[in-house]
């Protein structure tokens, strides 16, 4: 048994680590300021002795004695992101660097959930991880991508400079049941306005592309990541190759929820990445053979039923 501190837990990806972990036997400190993420996210694990649900703000300094940390705090959707910028980067900077203070003070091992995004506007396809990326410095994205890839220098100097355990992975996008109903990503969107009969938006034409693993695949990398890959620090990239467009994302979605919404089309925001897919070779071979398991379909339909039973207790 491990006690783990998990920031950002009560999230859609926090919620779903926290609850692996527990069933694994670990004592789980969940560090939330309930930016994103809620208590429904975790009232399933409120009555166990093992779980314990702290309201902190990462940006401040947190004192704990743990064996590990996964740093997962940060709002993840562009609206979410973008609503206080500078609060973003903070989070992101200052959180890093309180966390990683801990991990130096106690000697626990601390993994960086870095993103996809760190390839900004990728001028290479697929995106492996040596590629240095193609990220605007200025633009509405940029709280969000430059605050990650400073997390990830922060990460790499503490590891050469104080010994630090680090592990860093980059998540490519994600869903499954627990995604905040409101935070615009595009999985969350198009299944709510299927489910409602609304119009489906696709920004832009619907040209780009994306690549979407489920989060139960996600976690399992995590996990292997943290516990099973040696002295590899990272950075790895972990994500689904399967690449498609969002317009195909689109009819998906309209064809597995047998919805008669129709398509709209809205203008497309800037710096929106036109395609990305994660090069998954280094996951395969550091992390015992990780690849995704589940598929699209699979996926989807599991969380249309989350999102069924949200809309159906809200009316
Ligand atoms: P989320 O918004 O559901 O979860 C983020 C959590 O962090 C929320 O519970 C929020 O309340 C909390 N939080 C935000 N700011 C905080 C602060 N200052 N102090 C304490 N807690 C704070 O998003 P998610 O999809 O679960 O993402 C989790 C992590 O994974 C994020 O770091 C995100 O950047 C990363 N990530 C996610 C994706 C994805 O597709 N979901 C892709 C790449 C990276
Ligand atoms: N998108 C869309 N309609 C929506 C929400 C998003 O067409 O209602 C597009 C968005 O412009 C982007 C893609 O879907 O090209 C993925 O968006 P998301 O916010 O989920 O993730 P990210 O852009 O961070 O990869």
């Amino acid at each position: 048994m491990k006690r783990i501190l998990i920031t950002g837990g009560a999230g859609f990806i926090g919620s779903h680590l926290c609850t692996r972990l527990l069933s694994e036997g670990n004592e789980v400190i969940c560090l939330d300021n309930s930016f994103t993420g809620s208590k429904d996210n975790i009232m399933h694990l409120l009555g166990n002795p093992r779980f314990e649900l702290v309201r902190h703000d990462v940006i401040n300094p947190y004192h704990v004695e743990v064996d590990q940390i996964y740093n997962l705090a940060c709002p993840a959707s562009p609206v979410h992101y973008q609503h206080n910028p500078i609060k973003t980067v903070k989070t992101s900077v200052m959180g890093a660097i309180n966390m990683l203070g801990r991990a130096k003070r106690v000697g626990a091992r601390i993994l960086q959930a870095s993103t996809s995004e760190v390839y900004g506007d990728p001028a290479i396809h697929p995106q492996p991880e040596p590629y240095w990326g193609n990220v605007n410095p200025i633009g509405i994205r940029s709280c969000y991508d430059e605050g990650k890839r400073c997390a990830e220098t922060l990460f790499m100097d503490y590891h050469r400079q104080n010994n630090v355990d680090i592990k860093i992975i980059r998540i490519f996008n994600t869903y499954g049941p627990r995604m905040h109903p409101n935070d615009g990503r595009v999985v969350s969107n198009f299944i709510i306005q299927a489910l409602r009969g609304e119009p489906i938006t696709i920004y832009g034409e619907g040209n780009q592309t994306r690549s979407f693993q489920y989060v139960d695949d996600l976690v399992e990398g995590m996990v292997r990541m943290m516990n099973d890959s040696g002295d590899f620090t990272g950075p790895v990239n972990l994500g689904n190759p399967n690449e498609f467009t969002i317009r195909e994302l689109a009819e998906k979605v309209i064809e597995l929820t047998g919805s008669k919404s129709r398509i709209t089309y809205l203008p497309l925001p800037s710096d929106d990445p036109r395609q990305r897919q994660p090069d998954i070779t280094l996951a395969g071979e550091k992390l015992g053979g990780w690849r995704p398991t589940i598929q699209l379909n699979e996926g989807l339909l599991k969380t249309i039923g989350y999102f069924q039973s949200i809309i159906q207790q809200t009316t």
